[in-house]
């Protein structure tokens, strides 16, 4: 029996476990495996990654608390109606399937939302036996937008192909319910981005837009996030893309840099006062809030609907479109 799971602190005030005041509540219940020690993977700008040396109670900028399980279900019983999803993230340690399934049968026992798990690359029968207790989504985390980027910063440990293998093989158990995440500014250009971004859509799985964060005691904490203007075109042409509105081979790019759309002037400006293409994305309902980004901003990911003063700033940082 699992004793411990970490529980995102924001994910902790809405379920009552301890105070802390919210600019923006999160719609999605965030839980990570507890494990002692490191991931058994190396990317190099993941604090809980093998040989880094960052505070191991985060991922990202979130502080991860970890919590007697039985509490967590407790809490989750009470106040489950005000999410609309459950993550479980996991780090690669050794039987971490039997952790997943175990946290999955105590979660639905608790609660009826839709459960996403993101996880490594695990063996096709592992994500049937995921799907058989009630999973609703499964993430692999692509997160390098290129081969060559993803052996830079991930290769220690996983592989491109074995990162599409298994997204293939996780479609074919959950279909339409697989995402992956990529982050944007770990040294792709604008082009490489949308291309995979396009690619992954073509095959069926659902994207969601990180933007690299340094991460104090990870190799990569000296590295700059991503332009902003640069990370608004990538989520505009990803909008154009999964809403079906505009292909990559539609667009024009410059030396690596996004230089049309290929959209209409006007209504490509009609998308961008919907404020849609640049709120969180990934799975429904999934609002990560200031995951990647202080609450100061700049705001990469919106939380929730941009006011119409949000509204003059994206258009400012989009620049003349
Ligand atoms: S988009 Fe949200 S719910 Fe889906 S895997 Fe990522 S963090 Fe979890």
């Amino acid at each position: 029996m699992i004793e411990r799971v970490r529980v995102a602190f924001g994910t902790g005030v809405v379920l009552g476990m301890w105070e802390g005041q919210l600019e923006v509540r999160p719609t999605t219940a965030h839980f990570l495996t507890y494990h002692e020690g490191r991931c058994r993977a190396n990317c190099k700008f993941c604090p809980q990654a093998r040989e880094s040396t960052s505070d191991i109670r985060r991922l990202s900028r979130v502080i991860w608390s970890h919590c007697r399980l039985e509490k967590v279900i407790e809490a989750l019983n009470k106040h489950s109606h005000e999410f609309n999803r459950i993550c479980i993230q996991a780090v690669n340690f050794p039987g971490v399937v039997d952790e997943l399934c175990e946290l999955v049968t105590h979660m639905k026992k608790a609660s009826s939302l839709p459960i996403s798990v993101s996880c490594q690359p695990l063996r096709s029968k592992d994500f049937r036996k995921l799907a058989r207790l009630g999973v609703e989504r499964i993430s692999i985390a692509l997160d390098a937008a290129t081969p060559e980027l993803f052996k830079r910063v991930k290769g220690d440990g996983y592989t491109w192909d074995g990162h599409i293998k298994a997204l293939k093989q996780a479609r074919i158990v959950f279909g339409n319910f697989v995402t992956t995440h990529l982050i944007v500014g770990l040294g792709e250009s604008e082009e490489e981005m949308i291309r995979t971004i396009q690619f992954l859509h073509d095959m069926g799985i659902t994207v969601g837009l990180f933007a690299f964060t340094p991460v104090p005691g990870t190799p990569l904490y000296s590295k700059r996030p991503p332009d902003i203007t640069s990370y608004r075109k990538i989520q505009l042409s990803r909008f154009l893309i999964v809403s079906g509105k505009k292909r990559v081979e539609q667009m024009r790019f410059l030396n690596g840099r996004l230089a049309d759309f290929g959209m209409d002037r006007e209504a490509l400006k009609r998308i961008v006062r919907s404020g849609e293409p640049f709120r969180t994305s990934g799975c429904p309902h999934c609002n990560r809030p200031f995951y990647n980004e202080s609450p100061r901003g700049p705001l990469y990911n919106y939380p929730r609907r941009p006011t119409s003063d949000d509204l003059k700033v994206i258009q400012n940082e989009l620049g003349n479109l």
